[in-house]
């Protein structure tokens, strides 16, 4: 037995708004994490983070502190037996549930929480989390998932079978991605807040370490956007991939008009074109760039998609082409395999957002995972990959020519560096003294 004895949790802020580095078309800010620690009494410390943005972080850590009781005491092996029932303490706390339910700042809190356990898990399986995840027998994996809300897209049986199938081919999966690695794109190239020369320099820099897939952001003044657009396709040359972030900026109306314009640079996705709510919106922009683009160009979305019932609609609705689930945005692991397999279930290739604090470190794990046992392709899959803030992990991310290397070591790669927390502790670290 491995009891979790204490849960401590770091307010962690890297001053990231002065070199423009994440700006978008809404965001501007000191990229940051709420990150958790679980102590054990004979085990390893079990490491989450929820991603978030500079005085963001001090209201998702203060959920943290109010949901710490509901991991604190447990042992990692009641969490295994019965994970919906812990899955669901959480989530259904009698007086913290009216806060989302299962949305906004007590969610990813919760996903804090739940992933660290999920760290602990492959750590005293002594496992990376893909092949901890990879190897669990298809009703164990079955049991992680809280299927209420959700049946009416996704049942248990289907999601077994999907599971299943996924055993088929999954050792010559796994022997292609040793040798190669997981494909990738680039989003390091067109943050907002960068001079066309910037945007230039590092789109060519890219292009020469092997990347043929990048974002840009767009949402600011159109003219604006259709320059920086042309700059990098110049860059890029016509076959490789050039991806947009609008960041939620537009209205529906307005997205489509702007798209409009943009199509002459043959992008392959529209990222979040209007609120994420809005999946009739999103539904209606699809449908809008299937005529504009002949499919050419998908609608994207799901960084900031609260919940799996969100994802159960926009697919439904068939609002979307690509489904970008978040590691720490929902509850954690076990939502993220519902996501999944809703994915799976409807057709709908993943392309994990990624960037932030950690965030490349988290999803690498979901998205080889989801190619080795659930989508089961690399058609249409890539990480979102951002360069920066790597340094701070103690497992980084490893990337070569433009694709992700396999994590070796086990658990789920959050863990920080001790010095990296003590620097940028918010606010007494020496970064922000
Ligand atoms: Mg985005």
């Amino acid at each position: 037995m491995t009891s979790i004895t204490e849960v401590t949790v770091h307010d962690v802020r890297f001053p990231t708004a002065a070199s423009g580095d994440g700006s978008d078309a809404i965001n501007r800010g000191d990229y940051s994490a709420t990150y958790v620690e679980l102590s054990t009494d004979d085990g390893p410390t079990g490491a989450g983070f929820t991603f978030t943005n500079g005085r963001g972080n001090e209201i998702t850590c203060a959920a943290v502190d109010a949901l710490a009781h509901h991991v604190r005491g447990r042992t990692v092996q009641e969490v295994t037996v019965e994970p919906v029932a812990f899955w669901r303490s959480l989530v259904a706390d009698v007086q913290l549930r009216w806060l989302g339910p299962e949305k906004g700042v007590i969610h990813m809190a919760t996903g804090a929480l739940v992933n660290a356990v999920w760290d602990l898990r492959a750590k005293l399986a002594g496992k990376p989390m893909w092949r901890y995840l990879a190897e669990l027998p298809t009703d164990e994996l079955v049991a992680n998932v809280d299927f209420r809300h959700i049946t009416d897209a996704l049942t248990p049986d289907e999601a077994a079978a999907i599971l299943d199938k996924g055993r088929d081919g999954l050792a010559d999966r796994l022997a292609l991605l040793e040798r190669e690695g997981f494909p990738s794109y680039t989003t390091s190239v067109g943050w907002l807040g960068y001079p066309d020369d910037k945007v230039r320099a590092l789109t060519r820099e890219a292009y020469a370490q092997g990347w043929r897939a990048m974002k840009m952001k767009v949402g600011g003044p159109p003219a604006d956007d259709l320059r920086r657009a042309r700059i990098i396709r110049s860059e890029i040359g016509p076959d490789a991939l050039l991806m947009m972030d609008a960041n939620q900026v537009w209205d529906v109306d307005e997205a489509i008009t702007n798209m409009t314009a943009l199509a002459e640079v043959d992008p392959y996705w529209i990222e979040e074109p209007t609120h994420a709510d809005d999946i009739l919106g999103h539904a209606r922009i699809a449908r809008a760039m299937d005529e504009l683009a002949g499919g050419r160009c998908r609608v994207a979305t799901g960084e900031v998609a609260a919940n799996k019932v969100i994802f159960k609609q926009l697919l439904q609705a068939e609002a979307i082409g690509v489904m970008q689930i978040d590691a720490c945005r929902v509850g954690g692991v076990n939502e993220v395999l519902a996501e999944m397999l809703l994915a799976a279930k409807f057709g709908v290739p993943i392309c994990p957002h990624a960037g932030g604090v950690g965030l490349c470190e988290y999803v690498q794990h979901l998205a080889i995972f989801d190619y080795l046992r659930v989508g089961a392709s690399l058609e249409g899959r890539m990480v979102e990959y951002v360069d920066h803030l790597h340094e701070h992990f103690v497992d980084p991310v490893r990337t070569r020519d433009g694709r992700y290397l396999l994590p070796a070591a086990p658990g789920y790669s959050a863990t920080m560096r001790p010095e990296s927390i003590a620097t940028f502790r918010f606010p007494d670290g020496p970064a922000w003294r």
